[in-house]
């Protein structure tokens, strides 16, 4: 039975002080959590307030984004190796919001990927349907193309060290979750895309679920066969949700559909 891995992406919320109180009241809650990894992914300010506070806990960190370049003039941009110095452990590359908002194509998204990876980081790549797209019954050449642009440039081996989060958009920050049936049938297609390259590398890899993912979803959806986990936006926000969607992590392995 894989592990299951519970990450938040804050997006650009939170202050010092909202931090500090979250991870106070989170660490402990998520405290020898059996078979459940948490993360947290936080804006660039605040790393190295998350490696001072998290260093001594079972969380992990990372950013939200990355440049694929190594250093340069790309001003207001933040390097892979910049997010090392910090301890970060994830980065996430290609969530819809940077798609959609700054336009980053899948050749970009790709050298992120790339970039996050030569630097050591685990890159979670996030994959997902429009509305539109959806209702044109075209998800999966959408999520085919998108994995099948960073399986093109970076090979499939860098999988082994990376996450994929397969995300609808039209679930992200709506509170309309895909149902277990859409999310299943999705995780098991992108496996079985990566299967077909590398049987053994797509049997352990981790596939997250996204999109409005909560409490009272979580562990039906975390136990679904190739549903690993879940990347958590907006309920990432309270310890208090976000710890019971880390607990339903472990009772999905409790109810053990995997
Ligand atoms: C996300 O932004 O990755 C996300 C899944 O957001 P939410 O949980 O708020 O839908």
């Amino acid at each position: 039975m894989r592990t299951k891995l519970v990450v938040g992406n804050w997006k650009m919320n939170g202050s010092l002080a909202e931090n500090e109180a979250l991870l106070k009241a989170l660490a402990p809650q998520v405290r020898e959590l059996p078979g459940v990894a948490v993360a947290v992914c936080a804006p660039f300010p605040y790393l190295a307030q998350l490696r001072a506070l998290l260093r001594d806990t079972e969380i992990s960190w990372g950013a939200q984004n990355l440049n694929h370049n190594r250093n340069g003039a790309y001003t207001g941009e933040v390097a892979a190796s910049m997010l090392v110095e910090f301890g970060c452990r994830f980065v996430i590359v290609g969530h819809s919001e940077r798609r959609a908002l700054y336009k980053e194509d899948d050749n970009v998204v790709a050298e992120k990927f790339i970039a996050a990876q030569s630097a050591g980081l685990t890159p979670i790549l996030c994959v997902g349907e429009t509305l539109e797209e959806r209702q044109s019954e075209i998800t999966e050449q959408v999520v085919a193309r998108q994995l099948d642009a960073v399986i093109s440039k970076a090979g499939i081996e860098a999988f082994a060290k990376a996450v994929v989060a397969y995300e609808p958009v039209w679930a992200i920050g709506t509170g309309q979750t895909a149902t277990p049936q859409q999310a299943q049938d999705v995780h098991s297609f992108i496996r079985n895309r990566l299967k077909s390259h590398n049987l053994s590398l797509a049997e352990q890899l981790f596939i997250l679920y996204g999109g409005s993912m909560k409490s009272g979803n979580a562990a039906q959806l975390l136990s679904l066969p190739d549903v690993d986990g879940g990347l958590v936006g907006g309920a990432s926000l309270s310890a208090q949700e976000f710890a019971e969607i880390c607990r339903g992590g472990v009772l999905s392995r409790i109810s053990g559909a995997r």
